[in-house]
């Protein structure tokens, strides 16, 4: 039998026996260790490192301890609170990490998740185009100017040196519009070019005039690869004193180069139009062969059929009687005008195949153009 319990032998407190102070913190750090998760790991600091653990409860039984006992105990309780507080630390960090990752995953943004659901759109590609061209002219200081789609047959033909019996004026051609009774002789028509705009222009502003016209044009043609009855034009118009052949060619020339890249070379070929005199078409040098395929059967060019020139639009100097029509004197003045068609250019300068595609409105060709301004 051992003598009775001896306040004074540290051996005697069971809280502070070496195996007791082992076990309790064996058992603090396995649940330190098994804290799948803050809350529990919160549960076992209270449970093994607070005030009423069972390590803080031997803590106390020190103080009661003899002098020459209190070092050892207090040695030994006190490794034993380190390392769980240690341990403690440890998994607090490894559990925040991880808890701070999983809400990284769980709170990421997709920022390649479609935003809407609209599919975008595109302008379409001819109006783009003329306002290209009309920035091209501006920056040159012209001013753009606009005119009636149904327009007097006087603006549109009379005004313009073309002669009663002139070809275009046949219903071949043109659209007449009826007038509000029926009647067949209303005296207005769809504007078969944008030239009316010139006479406009001349009657209703101050000389000189630079303007470049932009419009809707239309002609009893049917609708088919290389034609169609609305189609839209560009036209420029320049009266000033002194204007010559030398300041349309270098015009056509700035204006080729801008729609179609530096290195395009231009050619005026005699024509006639009614309005002008002398009168010239438009060429562009074939920029697929370059000419090369012209004499050349081996090398035959799809774009050009093999002529080596590719026809733009028509120019020429304003006919007096043009200027005299709209009450500009033809002694002091001159100037020079040209047109061209938006849907060619269109063709020549993005290599669309098919005048109808633009025409019909289908999505799938607009879209490839974006929304270049
Ligand atoms: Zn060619």
């Amino acid at each position: 039998m051992s003598a009775p319990n001896n306040a004074y032998d540290p051996v005697e407190v069971e809280a502070l026996k070496p195996e007791s102070v082992a076990r309790m913190r064996e058992e603090a750090l396995a649940a330190i260790a098994a804290a799948a998760d803050l809350e529990q790991l919160r549960e076992a600091r209270t449970a093994h490192a607070g005030d009423r653990s069972p390590l803080a409860l031997a803590n106390r039984e020190i103080g009661a301890l003899p002098p020459h006992a209190k070092a050892d105990a207090g040695k030994r309780v006190g490794a034993a609170r380190g390392a769980v507080n240690k341990a403690l630390a440890a998994r607090q960090a490894e559990l925040q990490a991880e808890h701070e990752a999983r809400i990284l995953v769980e709170e990421t943004v997709d920022v390649t998740l479609p935003w809407d659901r609209r599919p975008q759109g595109a302008r379409h590609p001819l109006t783009t185009l003329s306002e290209l061209i009309a920035d091209t002219f501006v920056a040159m200081g012209y001013e753009v100017a606009e005119g009636p789609e149904a327009e007097a047959e006087w603006f549109n033909f009379d005004a313009l040196n073309f002669l009663p019996d002139h070809p275009a004026r046949s219903l071949q051609d043109t659209f007449f519009v009826q007038g509000p009774d029926g009647e067949e002789e209303s005296g207005i028509v769809l504007r078969t070019h944008t030239s009316p705009v010139q006479a406009r222009s001349l009657l209703t502003r101050e000389l000189p005039v630079y303007v470049v016209c932009p419009g809707r044009t239309y002609r009893t043609d049917e609708l088919d690869a290389t034609h169609t009855p609305v189609f839209g034009q560009i036209e420029g118009l320049a009266v000033d004193r002194g204007l010559t052949m030398a300041d349309l060619k270098g015009t056509l020339d700035h204006f080729a180069t801008a729609m179609f890249g530096e290195g395009i070379v231009t050619r005026l070929r005699p024509h006639y139009f009614p309005f002008t005199e002398p009168s010239a078409e438009l060429d562009l040098q074939c920029f697929v062969c370059r000419g090369a395929s012209v004499g050349n059967p081996d090398r035959p060019c799809r774009t050009c059929s093999s002529e080596g020139w590719i026809e733009w639009g028509g120019c020429g100097m304003v006919h007096p009687n043009v200027l005299t029509a709209c009450g500009v004197d033809p002694t002091e003045y001159s100037g020079f005008a040209f047109g061209m068609g938006l849907e060619r250019t269109l063709m020549f300068r993005d290599d669309v195949r098919d005048m109808r595609d633009m025409v019909e409105g289908d999505v799938r060709f607009t879209l490839p153009f974006g929304m270049e301004i």
